[in-house]
């Protein structure tokens, strides 16, 4: 598919295919907008008929709007496979929050997104693709560009998909694309510390996000299969790691859990794992999702929790809660579509 490409390689294309040179430009100008091949006005029938078997043809299925603003978009791809992303607004612009497979096989107890297991892995140009449609979305193009940071926090483990992945910011980085810089881009992960190695060789200026969630190796099995693989030790050394090679500050995700990692041992562990580490940790209070058990801690604990990681001299803050009235944790929308049409 054409928006797997760089520009370099759609002029590699173009020459391929035969076409004159400046067809590239304007091929790869009709990607970026965000523009479905019958939109395309400046091609002719003859060079359509030639690009229609690799033009992407994904498309911007649904979308929900929250009272706060934040919008869901549910991206539908040419083998009907659906996936949602998430546009927040703040004050410095949109952020977008965006999938990287369809569905997930890491088994996160709390998660929506692992529900159905991993159906496939998404291509760096679908991943770029939510991006480019909801751009467009909201009035921007590729000279005009809207969007200007990108979470990979969506449905799908980021380093499980690695080469899809880190195309993927290489294509929305790159200056002839849509110029996103890295500083704007999060990679959040649930820990899989080989992978964590490797990313860091690509020396980029991502910020590394951890979804840690416990502070304990057997906690965090419980919750979180992928910690019978790597233990709380080994993801922290390689975030230590990461921070010296890169010097990005590293977060962490913790999702708070009632009764299950909340309490002030909890607190404690966490600021003596992460002494003497650049990070912030980022405490979220659990988005209770219906097939799930699991208890969320209130807003408060959330606060008194991030407090007391304060009082351990830990950087930390409470996420702001936002798109809960349209099924804002990732997946829950698509577990609810996928329910409603095989009933
Ligand atoms: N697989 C990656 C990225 C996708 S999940 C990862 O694990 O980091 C993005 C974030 O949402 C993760 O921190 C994940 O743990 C969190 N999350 C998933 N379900 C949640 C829920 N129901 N409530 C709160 N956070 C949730």
């Amino acid at each position: 598919m054409l928006s797997d490409l760089s520009f370099e390689e759609i002029k590699f294309y173009v020459k391929h295919m035969g076409l004159p040179e400046f067809r590239g430009e304007q091929i790869f100008d009709a990607i970026y907008s965000g523009k479905s091949l019958q939109e395309v006005s400046n091609l002719p029938k003859a060079i359509k008929d030639i690009l229609c078997k690799d033009y992407p043809n994904y498309a911007i299925e649904k979308v929900y709007e929250s009272k706060d603003g934040t919008k869901k978009y549910i991206i539908k791809y040419s083998d009907r496979n659906i996936v949602e992303c998430v546009l927040m607004k703040y004050k410095y612009g949109y952020t977008l929050c965006v999938s990287t497979q369809v569905g997930c096989r890491m088994g996160c107890k709390f998660c929506a997104s692992t529900l159905h297991g991993l159906a496939r892995n998404l291509s760096a140009g679908e991943i770029l693709g939510q991006v480019l449609l909801v751009n467009r979305d909201i009035g921007g193009s590729r000279k005009n560009r809207m969007i200007t940071n990108i979470v990979l926090m969506g449905s799908g483990e980021p380093l499980d998909n690695f080469d899809n992945v880190t195309k993927f910011i290489d294509l929305v980085s790159a200056s002839k694309g849509l110029n996103i810089s890295q500083r704007n881009i999060s990679l959040s992960t649930c820990g899989l510390v080989n992978q964590i190695y490797k990313l860091m060789e690509k020396n980029y200026n991502i910020t590394l996000t951890i979804s840690l969630h416990a502070t304990t190796d057997e906690k965090r099995k419980e919750i979180m299969p992928i910690a019978n693989k790597f233990t709380i030790d080994e993801i922290v050394k390689a975030c230590r790691e990461y921070y010296q090679k890169t010097k990005r500050r590293i977060y962490f995700e913790y999702t708070l859990i009632k009764s299950v990692n909340d309490s002030l041992d909890d607190v404690k562990r966490l600021a003596k794992l992460l002494k003497g580490l650049n990070c912030h940790v980022n405490v979220i209070p659990l988005n209770v999702v219906k097939e799930r058990t699991l208890k969320g801690s209130s807003r408060l604990e959330a606060y008194k929790f991030a407090d007391m990681l304060k009082s351990n001299g830990i950087s930390a803050t409470v996420r702001r809660t936002m798109g809960e009235d349209i099924a804002g944790a990732c997946g829950q929308l698509r577990n609810q579509i996928i329910e409603s049409t095989t009933k």
